[in-house]
């Protein structure tokens, strides 16, 4: 039975890095995958998954109304698919997630999906916490914060590196708006600012 998979990490862990590559190895094995980004993320070229080590990637844009399983569905009628990627998963809305768990259990194809956990305030974003009741297989991908734990926070901070704790779920950005901490220094940067 195909499965719905949520990998999910903090800030910088190589989330689309190991995406392109477990992409690759589906296409070496000369099978069919399509890859979905969110149209929110713009760090790359508009539909494309671009990692932090150069790799990079076309892919379908996803906004709050697309219909993910109509769009595979549809494709379905052109060619086979063997696995559908898809990053950027916290911006997937609650319907969006089931309609990819449909896509695992009606249509029998495999669903991998990447993503953060917590938003910059250390909640769930609504679509990991939709990954998280219902994907068959939940891995994290570790990175770690400068003290050598584990980090699983993302902390927003501004241009002078102090942590921002109020504002918009949603703010793109990379290295220079985020940093990955551990619970810890998560928790003190926030407070100071409290
Ligand atoms: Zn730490």
């Amino acid at each position: 039975m195909a499965k719905l998979y949520f990998n999910y990490a903090a800030m910088n862990a190589g989330k689309s890095t190991t995406l392109l590559q477990a992409s690759f190895n589906y296409r070496e094995r000369g099978m069919e995958t399509v890859e979905f980004t969110a149209e929110i993320d713009n760090r790359a070229a508009p539909g494309a998954i671009s990692s932090r080590i150069g790799l990079q990637r076309n892919a379908e844009m996803f906004c709050t109304d697309t219909n993910l399983y109509e769009v595979i569905n549809n494709r379905l009628t052109a060619h086979p698919i063997d696995c559908v990627f898809l990053d950027e998963a916290q911006f997937l809305s609650k319907s969006q997630v089931l309609q990819l768990a449909r896509i695992a259990d009606e249509l029998g194809i495999p669903v991998i999906c990447y993503g953060l956990r917590t938003d910059f305030r250390g909640e769930l974003f609504e679509g990991s916490a939709q990954l998280l009741a219902l994907a068959d297989d939940i891995r994290e991908l570790k990175t770690i914060c400068h003290c050598g734990r584990k980090a699983t926070m993302n902390l927003r901070i501004d241009e002078t590196g102090a942590a921002v704790t109020s504002g918009e779920t949603i703010e793109i950005g990379g290295d220079d708006r985020y940093t990955a901490l551990c619970r810890k220094h998560f928790f003190e940067a926030f407070s100071k600012e409290n």
